[in-house]
């Protein structure tokens, strides 16, 4: 499958890796919208939230777990910060392969 978030995953492409364990990977955005600009990724390929049903609750608890902890582990858990998920066209979704972007480093105006 040609999907830059599986290819990241699996190491295939660098990315700049700042978590990992068996089920999930967060690294930094490329094109970063704020100062700490975090994708937590399965590791496994999933659809985005649309693709999603209630087979996938512990998926979804589990990603949002995991950035919770990556934001205490990155130091901005006490700021404050902004959890993302885009789904479809109009949100600007540009990658398949669900993801949760953390915002954080600054006050986030909408
Ligand atoms: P979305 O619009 O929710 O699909 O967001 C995809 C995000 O992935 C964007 O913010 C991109 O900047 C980011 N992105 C795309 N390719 C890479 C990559 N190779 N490494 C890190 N982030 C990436």
């Amino acid at each position: 499958m040609d999907c830059v978030f599986c290819k990241i995953s699996n190491k295939e492409i660098p990315a700049d890796i700042v978590a990992e364990d068996r089920e999930f990977l967060v690294f930094k955005d490329i094109n970063p919208k704020a100062p700490v600009h975090l994708i937590i990724i399965p590791k496994t390929h999933f659809g985005p939230v649309s693709a999603l049903g209630s087979d996938n609750e512990n998926l979804l608890g589990g990603l949002i777990l995991k950035a919770k902890d990556v934001a205490s582990t990155v130091g901005v858990s006490e700021n404050g910060y902004r959890l993302i998920f885009n789904v479809g066209r109009d949100a600007g979704m540009e990658i398949d392969h669900l993801h949760l972007h953390l915002l954080a480093g600054k006050p986030l105006k909408f």
